[in-house]
């Protein structure tokens, strides 16, 4: 067999509550696809996150089908319900282990916007995750990316190696204050798709 029968194929996985999706993590997703010439990106919506503790969080039903409504107009882009069929809280190692069994012919590049990545980075099975994938980290409004050069210096080169930052057209939107809008009563027309915004309001969310 010559050398393309053994091409890998890129596999992005962007995890998220997306309690909503909206436009910042369409574009970081649709960015590292473009950047690292991904195959395809599949949005994982969270069952709890473990660092969201108690707070109330939507219904993983609700998150799912926004998430599926928000990609359906991009070919490039799946959802998986993984995270939320295991019940309990997901381990991103964890996840990346079942999609490397279920897809072994793909490399999978895990995309997180820079406050994500720093969460990430600092626990404690972290060389263990960077030997299996590799880490897309997407710039974001607010956060400073100087944090990630010092959790970085500590981290052996072949793990650096495994990590990029790529810088995406910053979009100040977070899924917070969407939910702090809608309790409001403030718009949220064009940071997320109508097809959400739509959804939002007939399954009364967040008020
Ligand atoms: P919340 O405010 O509830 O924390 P969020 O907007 O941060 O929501 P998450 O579901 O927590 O959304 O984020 C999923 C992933 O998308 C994370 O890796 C996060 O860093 C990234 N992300 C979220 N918003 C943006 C944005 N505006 N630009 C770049 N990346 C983003
Ligand atoms: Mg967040």
């Amino acid at each position: 067999m010559g050398n393309e029968g053994n091409k890998k194929r890129k596999l992005g996985i962007m995890g998220g509550t997306f309690d909503p999706i909206h436009y910042g993590h369409l574009v970081a997703a649709e960015g590292a696809r473009h950047h690292f010439g991904l195959d395809s990106v599949v949005f994982v919506p969270a069952a709890r996150p473990p660092h969201k503790g108690n707070s109330s969080i939507s219904h993983p039903s609700d998150r799912l089908n926004m998430t599926v409504l928000a990609t359906g107009s991009n070919s490039n882009f799946e959802v998986s319900d993984i995270e939320i069929m295991r019940m309990g809280p997901s381990y991103t190692i964890d996840t990346v282990n079942q999609f490397r069994r279920s897809r072994p012919d793909a490399t999978v590049h895990f995309i997180t916007g820079a406050d994500a990545v720093l969460e990430i980075l600092t626990w404690h099975r972290v060389q263990e995750l960077l030997e299996i994938c590799h880490f897309i980290a997407a710039t974001r409004p607010g956060y400073r990316l100087e944090n990630l050069s010092g959790i970085l210096r500590d981290l052996p080169s072949q793990c650096i190696d495994k990590i990029s930052v790529m810088e995406v057209p910053a979009l100040a939107i977070s899924s917070t204050d969407i939910r702090e809008r809608v309790g409001k009563g403030m718009p949220i027309k064009y940071l997320l798709p109508e097809e959400v915004e739509s959804y939002i309001y007939s399954n009364e969310l967040y008020i």
